[in-house]
C-alpha cells in the first residue's frame, strides 16, 4: 500500500501536479490532526476510575463535575506541587535556593530524600556517561482507539535499565499490592515498555513517599514480561468495555460500589427513589454567593 503511494506519489509529481499532491498532502494531515483530536486521551487515574466506577469516570471527565475538595486536601495539593515543581528544577539545574528560603520545611524534607536516595542526588551517575534523565517526562501511547499518556516524576535510563521515579508526598502505605495493582504502576511500566527499546524486565518503578518530619520511604516494582501481557490484556478488556459505554451512553456501577466509596451509588434503584433523593441532595446545597 505504502509503495502505491509513493509511486503514485512520484508520478503526480513527475507531471507537474504538484498542487495537486499539495493539497491531498494537507488533506490527509488535516484528517490525522482531527482524529488525534477526537482520540480520548486517558491518564492513570481515569483508567482506575473505570475499573473502581465507570459512573464516577462518566461524572468527572465526561461531564466534567467535580467534587469540592477541603481546606486540608488544597493545602496538601499545594504543597505536593510545590514539591514536584522544585524537583523539576533541581533536576534541570535551575537555582533552587530562593524558594528553599521560603518553605524550611520543603529544604528539610528534600535533603532528607536527598541523602537517602543517593542515584536522585547525583543527577550524573560517575563512569556512566550514557545515563539520561529527565524530569516530567510525557509519553503516549496509542491503544484500541483510545490515547494513553503518562507523566513520570523522573526518568533514568541508561545502556541497560530504565528506573521510572514517582513522588508522593504522603506516608508509605501499608498495603504494597494495592500500589502494585493500582493503574499508575501498571500503566506506568507499560507504556515504558512499549515505546522503547527496554524489556519488561529492564523496567522498574520507584515510589519515594515523602512527608513533614517523618523519614522519607520507597517502595520499588520490578517488571516482567508476563505482567506486561497480563496489562495487556486488562487494559483491552477495560478499553472494550469503555468502548460499549460510550456507545450506549450507559455507565454501570460495578458491584463493588458501595455507599460510602461512591458518591453516585443510590441502594434503592427504584428510579422514583433515586430523583427524590436529587432533590433533597439539591436542596440541601447552600447558594454559593458571587
Ligand atoms: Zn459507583
Amino acid at each position: 500500500m505504502a509503495k502505491v503511494l509513493v509511486f503514485l506519489f512520484l508520478f503526480l509529481l513527475l507531471n507537474n501536479e504538484f498542487s495537486f499532491v499539495l493539497c491531498c498532502c494537507y488533506n490527509l494531515i488535516q484528517e490525522l490532526l482531527q482524529l488525534l483530536l477526537y482520540m480520548i486521551r486517558l491518564s492513570q487515574g481515569q483508567l482506575n476510575l473505570l475499573e473502581t466506577c465507570p459512573v464516577q469516570f462518566q461524572k468527572i471527565y465526561l461531564e466534567q463535575l467535580s467534587s469540592p475538595i477541603s481546606p486540608e486536601q488544597q493545602a496538601g495539593a499545594a504543597w505536593g506541587n510545590r514539591f514536584h515543581l522544585l524537583m523539576q528544577q533541581r533536576e534541570l539545574g535551575l537555582p533552587v535556593e530562593s524558594l528553599l528560603k521560603e518553605d524550611e520545611e520543603l529544604g528539610t524534607v528534600i535533603a532528607s530524600l536527598l541523602s537517602a536516595a543517593p542515584e536522585i542526588a547525583q543527577p550524573q551517575v560517575e563512569g556512566c556517561p550514557q545515563t539520561k534523565r529527565d524530569a516530567e517526562h510525557c509519553r503516549t501511547l496509542s491503544f484500541g482507539g483510545y490515547l494513553l499518556t503518562v507523566i513520570y516524576d523522573l526518568l533514568i535510563m541508561d545502556d541497560s535499565r530504565a528506573k521510572i521515579i514517582d513522588w508522593k508526598t504522603y506516608l508509605k502505605p501499608q498495603n504494597q499490592a494495592k500500589l502494585a495493582s493500582n493503574w499508575q504502576t501498571r500503566l506506568y511500566l507499560y507504556i515504558l515498555a512499549e515505546t522503547t527499546s527496554y524489556l519488561p524486565e529492564q523496567i522498574e518503578m520507584i515510589y519515594w513517599f515523602v512527608k513533614s518530619s517523618h523519614k522519607p520511604e520507597s517502595l520499588r516494582f520490578t517488571y516482567n514480561s508476563s505482567q506486561h501481557e497480563e496489562t495487556r490484556k486488562d487494559l483491552t478488556r477495560l478499553l472494550s468495555n469503555l468502548d460499549s459505554w460510550l456507545e450506549a451512553n450507559e455507565f454501570p456501577h460495578l458491584p463493588n460500589c458501595q455507599e460510602d466509596i461512591c458518591p453516585y451509588y443510590v441502594k434503592h434503584k427504584d428510579e422514583k427513589t433515586m430523583v427524590n433523593n436529587w432533590i433533597i441532595y439539591i436542596n440541601t446545597i447552600e447558594e454559593v454567593s458571587l
